[in-house]
């Protein structure tokens, strides 16, 4: 069993911090020992964890990876978005993360982010939460 968490974005390139969001469904859980499986179902979006305490670092991602894959590069996918769709796979479609004591076991400075590369839209989250026992 899963739930499903909505996610608007608001610019084309974006990284939103879920972590809070993730946390209210492993508090719904009441699984105290175990881990959650977070993954975004969508080919132009992602999942990843990084800092969340300086911004910065999530506006050096995402420039760092507008470098690496440029929006006009000659892609034979015709709809426009073969950027999105790249940087999809670099970031990847899910993360697991330990729970202990009803909570998320991040490092103090880690945060787990919804990574949108054509937005703005409206995403879908889906996140599973496993017991220990
Ligand atoms: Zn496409």
């Amino acid at each position: 069993m899963f739930f499903e968490l909505e996610q608007k974005t608001t610019d084309r390139n974006q990284l939103v911090d879920i972590s809070d969001l993730v946390q209210e469904t492993v508090s719904k859980s009441k699984v105290e020992s175990g881990f959650v499986v977070v993954f975004v179902p969508h080919s132009t979006a992602g999942v990843t964890i990084n800092e969340n305490a300086d911004p910065d670092v999530s506006f050096d991602l995402l420039s760092a990876l507008s470098k690496l894959v440029p929006k006009d590069s000659k892609f034979r996918h015709a709809e426009g978005n073969s950027d999105a769709h790249l940087k999809s796979s670099l970031i990847g479609s899910s993360v697991m993360v330990l729970i202990e004591q009803n909570r998320l076991v991040l490092g103090t400075w880690q945060g787990i982010f919804f990574a949108e590369f054509d937005g703005p839209r409206t995403r879908q989250v889906l996140v599973s939460v496993f017991s220990k026992k």
